[in-house]
């Protein structure tokens, strides 16, 4: 026990608390008081708060069903005096809060101290949304000078750790507006490219001088450019203009050509015409002539010279006639030589359009757009080491067909299947003609199974869609091989195989479907 007097005590504390610049709250008095005194330091357990906290938890807006729960268990803890219980309802509340734009009201001092560290949105969380903002870029595209300023900002902020996150919501904000115009005018865009693309298609449609084969392709280039567009059919697109355009250009080359002989031919034709009125004129002048100095001649002797000019005029007139008749012939025989020129152009024109990659017949891919397809899905599967699965289809009995029905109706035939198994295929799935009433399909990101299933189901197809003859309805029915391709395998040994695949169907009755 200390011997000073309680006044000295009391003089000492309040200097003590001086020199310690502490709050002079009782307790620091007390606590400092006792240690001078020598009285045993008893551990100050101030007051519990409650009428306080019991404000402060009604003051707590609750917003969601988490906070509600929580101010609840937050008074339940007020009234139990119960420090832990107060600080694990506080904090749990915490973590309900939402961060909606009421939030934007909220002062500075509110801002939550450990904001990045609350479990919603932890750096991990923040750094998921800017991967997602980066991966959305390249659709949103590269136009947009601001925007392209606006994200790049964005993404450096949600990268830094320990982010501001009320900066960051304003960011989102304005970034999230902006995306919606983006978004939109992408879309316009692209819609409108798809409309300038049809009108191009027409206009072709329109200049084409091989009406038949072009009206095929513009038919099938329309319906390659209409949403959902894929990739493929983008490269199907394209593949089809090039043929189109280099068709063309071969018959417009020619064209002018035989336009050019044409218009030389008839410049002849009519200065031979303005010879031909010309000398008739001056004939018929020359016999008028005679005919007066006739009337006038008073003698025999007169006459003579006369009908000597009128046989002479009349022998030229004969002589340019024959040579007039004869370069007329000349010309008729060259006309037909354009003629038939013209013919062995459009001759021409067809073979091109062989060697072009579709069949005109059926609008399926050729042999050599069939060689370009199984290149491209070759090196997607290698990309991607996703399946593909082709499939060799022929129909059945079909000489049998053409005999009974003609060949042209096997032709329609021929066609009708090849747009049936358009409608049924996926657009990311390739048809193509392999030879006469043969087909080979490829069939990307696809199991065997499911290969097999998509030529039963083209099989079911064709009984619902039957064709029409006529008015008589004719049943089409095929064999088909399918065969998945193996690793290191090339494409054409994959064909091979489902074309054996396919002779087992024929071998097993024909109108089945065989895995290879
Ligand atoms: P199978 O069921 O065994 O396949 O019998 P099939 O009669 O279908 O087969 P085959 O190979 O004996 O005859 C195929 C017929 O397909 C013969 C040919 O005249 C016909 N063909 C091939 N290409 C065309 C074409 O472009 N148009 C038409 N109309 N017929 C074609
Ligand atoms: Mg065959
Ligand atoms: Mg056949």
């Amino acid at each position: 026990m200390s011997e000073k007097k309680p006044f000295e005590i009391a003089r000492e504390t309040l200097k003590q608390l001086t020199t310690q610049k502490l709050v002079p709250t009782p307790a620091n008095y007390q606590a400092i008081y006792n240690s001078i005194a020598g009285v045993p330091v008893v551990p100050l357990v101030p007051p519990f708060p409650a009428d306080t906290l019991r404000d402060i938890a009604k003051s707590l807006p609750v917003k969601t069903p988490g906070q509600q729960k929580q101010r609840g268990l937050l008074e339940y803890a007020i009234d139990r005096l119960n420090w832990d219980g107060v600080k694990t309802a506080l904090v749990a509340y915490g973590s309900f809060s939402p961060l909606t734009a009421s939030d934007d009201s909220a002062a500075p001092a509110a801002k939550p101290a450990t904001g990045v560290g609350a479990p919603a949105l932890t750096n991990e969380f923040l750094g998921q949304m800017g991967l997602l903002i980066e991966h959305t870029q390249p659709a949103l595209g590269t136009d947009d000078e601001r925007f392209g300023e606006l994200t790049k900002n964005l993404l450096i902020a949600l990268k830094q750790s320990g982010a501001d996150v009320f900066a960051l919501k304003t960011m989102l904000v304005n970034y999230s507006d902006r995306v919606s115009f983006v978004a939109e005018d992408q879309a316009e865009i692209k819609k409108t490219l798809l409309k300038l693309l049809h009108l191009v298609f027409e206009n072709i449609a329109e200049l084409s001088l091989d009406e038949q084969w072009l009206h095929g392709q513009m038919e099938a280039l329309m319906s390659a450019a209409t949403p959902p567009l894929t990739l493929r059919r983008l490269d199907d697109v394209e593949r089809r203009l090039k043929d189109v355009i280099f068709k063309q250009k071969d018959a417009k080359e020619r064209a002018v050509q035989a336009q050019n002989e044409m218009r030389e031919m008839l410049a002849m034709f009519i200065d031979r015409l303005s010879d031909m009125a010309k000398s008739t004129g001056s004939f018929h002048e020359k016999l008028e002539e005679n005919a007066r100095q006739i009337e006038q001649a008073k003698s025999l002797a007169e006459i003579a010279p006369v009908l000597k000019e009128v046989v002479s005029a009349t022998r030229n007139m004969a002589a340019q006639s024959k040579t007039s008749s004869e370069e007329l012939q000349t010309m008729r025989a060259k006309a037909d030589q354009t003629d038939a020129e013209l013919v062995k152009l459009h001759q021409e024109l067809d073979r091109v359009s062989t060697q072009a990659r579709h069949d005109p017949l059926t609008g399926a891919l050729n042999r050599k757009g069939l060689d370009e397809a199984v290149e491209r899905e070759m090196s997607s599967v290698r990309r991607k080491e996703t399946p593909l699965c082709v499939a060799l289809l022929d129909i059945d009995n079909f000489k049998k067909l053409n005999d009974t029905l003609g060949h042209a109706t096997g032709d329609v035939a021929l066609t009708h299947l090849a747009t049936v198994a358009r409608e049924c295929m996926r657009p990311q799935d390739t048809l193509a003609r392999y030879g006469g009433e043969e087909f080979v399909l490829l069939l990307p990101d696809t199991q065997l199974e499911k290969g097999i299933e998509a030529m039963t189901r083209l099989q079911r197809e064709l009984t619902k869609k039957f064709f029409l003859a006529g008015t008589e309805k004719v049943l089409i029915t095929f064999s088909a091989g399918v065969a998945q391709l193996s690793a290191d395998e090339s494409g054409a040994d994959a064909i091979k195989r489902a074309d054996k695949a396919m002779y087992l169907a024929k071998r097993a009755g024909k109108n089945r479907v065989v895995g290879g």
